[in-house]
């Protein structure tokens, strides 16, 4: 189940810490994997649907990831607060207007996978995928 999915996602799911297996990508913005939970919902309720294109994937509903958002019950006022909200549509990344960081209001192609989270890689048995920005 789990492995590279074309150029640009990998299959993750349970076996690498997440709730439940779903498609995940690069995202440049935040520097790090997000995941689209497919077979149920993650750990934030939330559960999306594919249109099976491997290369130009479209998602549904919205991603938006709130990293220690106020007013959360573990909220750190100390630590960085960042929100990475967006469409994937077509292979092609649309980031909204309340995005915390630079890309916000912008489309970007969706980026092959780093080479060290390639299939093969050095890495590829022992990363971590990080579930948050
Ligand atoms: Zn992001």
């Amino acid at each position: 189940m789990m492995g590279q999915v074309g150029s640009k996602m990998r299959r993750i799911g349970p076996a690498d810490g997440y709730t439940a297996g779903g498609l995940a990508h690069w995202c440049p913005a935040c520097n790090s994997m997000h995941q689209f939970a497919l077979d149920g919902k993650n750990s934030s309720g939330a559960q999306w649907t594919w249109d099976g294109n491997v290369e130009a994937p479209t998602f549904s509903p919205s991603m938006n990831i709130k990293t220690n958002p106020p007013g959360h019950p573990h909220y750190q006022p100390q630590a960085m607060s960042s929100v990475c909200h967006y469409f994937l549509k077509c292979g092609v990344i649309e980031y909204l207007g309340d995005c915390t960081h630079v890309p916000k209001g912008q489309r970007v192609p969706l980026p092959e996978l780093p080479e060290y989270l390639r299939d093969g890689s050095v890495y590829d048995r022992s990363i971590r995928l990080r579930e948050e920005c």
